[in-house]
């Protein structure tokens, strides 16, 4: 079922959800949640076992759910490496480029019509704005991210919805955000929730960052994290994060990056890992390249390190096949956006290149 087209409660009360639910609950390992079994079986922490523990004295509604985490929609400033067309419009032109090499007679205008729809898909979109505002009152959590979810109106729409409906103050909120917006007013609309996390995602550090999450410039996006930091320290149910997802154009400068954040006091997680595709996922990379990954981290004393080497040093059957996934499509894209890996990661690429010379 497709949320722009098929009523929200008709989705929540689909056979096929039912389906689903019931695998669960027989112990199946349904396909759709390869991600956590794949991580549990190496003993690192599943986003399944983290909210299950989390969430733990939550009592389930049969009539809707009570957790939401939502996309709401693909709007968005940034073109991170580590991000796609499927989440961010401002990967369409790149995506185009990557697409070319198979289907080199598609115009651009006639590439872009299947993406179209998604920047727009929530935009006035009643039946679901109807839908979560019946919802609210057993509501205790929203999870939203984007797209960059401050650009886009149906974030506010939520945020302002839970507030204004009055069980805001059972209810928790998660944000999710590129950290290029400052909104004043957020700070307000905070004080009705339960609780609040506001995530502020950043890769790298200095022109790592930019070249990372192309678009956001670093000093702009640190200059709104301490706004955000002010605006918010008071507030003792807001928790401010920032959020690194390592990949493998990033998780050899993770050192870098802790030292750099230890300064700041603002707490901050490394254990986001991209699990998409191979060329974003740390632990398709050359095993011998995972292992100075692991030797030149051994020192770094953040409390997700040791979790976050143990997921790189998983072995994912299709390894050997797929291990220099992350060279060939950043190789690609530096063509296409006429940027170098190594004038921005010198270190890091002289250890490909060692690799590749072998
Ligand atoms: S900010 Fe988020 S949605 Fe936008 S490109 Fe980066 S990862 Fe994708």
């Amino acid at each position: 079922m497709y949320t722009v087209k098929d009523n929200l409660s008709d989705v929540w009360n689909s056979k096929s959800r039912h389906d689903w639910v019931a695998a669960l609950e027989r112990g199946e390992r349904v396909p759709e949640c390869q991600e956590c079994w794949g991580k549990e079986d190496i003993g690192v922490e599943s986003i399944r076992q983290f909210f299950n523990q989390h969430l733990s004295d939550v009592e389930p509604v049969t009539t809707q759910p009570r957790i939401i985490s939502i996309k709401p929609g693909i709007m968005c400033n940034n073109a991170c490496r580590s991000c796609n067309e499927q989440t961010s419009s401002m990967w369409f032109k790149d995506a185009y480029e990557f697409d070319r090499e198979t289907h080199p007679d598609v115009p651009f205008k006639t590439w872009l019509q299947k993406w179209q729809p998604h920047v727009t898909i929530y935009k006035d979109n009643a039946s679901l704005e109807q839908t979560f505002d019946a919802w609210q009152e057993h509501m205790i959590f929203w999870d939203i991210y984007g797209g960059e979810p401050l650009t886009i109106p149906l974030s506010y729409r939520i945020i302002q919805g839970a507030a204004d409906s009055g069980f805001a103050s059972n209810q928790e909120i998660q944000i999710h955000t590129n950290g290029t917006v400052y909104d004043p007013a957020l700070a307000k609309m905070f004080e009705k929730f339960r609780s609040v996390i506001f995530a502020v995602s950043i890769d790298g550090i200095g022109a790592k960052n930019d070249y990372l999450r192309h678009g956001s410039e670093f000093d702009k996006v640190i200059a709104n994290l301490t706004q955000y930091h002010n605006d918010l320290k008071s507030m003792k149910h807001v928790q401010l994060y920032v959020r690194c997802t390592p990949t493998p154009l990033n998780v050899y400068g993770i050192d870098e990056y802790c030292e750099y954040f230890d300064k700041t006091g603002i707490r901050y997680t490394i254990n986001n890992y991209a699990v998409d595709e191979p060329h974003n996922n740390i632990q398709y990379m050359p095993e011998s390249i995972k292992q100075k990954v692991a030797d030149k981290l051994q020192n770094v004393t953040h409390p997700q390190v040791d979790q976050l080497i143990r997921y790189m040093m998983g072995t994912p059957a299709d390894l050997a096949e797929k291990q220099l996934a992350f060279w060939k499509h950043n190789t690609k894209l530096d063509q296409i956006r006429k940027q170098s890996f190594a004038d921005v990661f010198p270190e890091w690429h002289a250890v490909w290149q060692e690799y590749l010379a072998e």
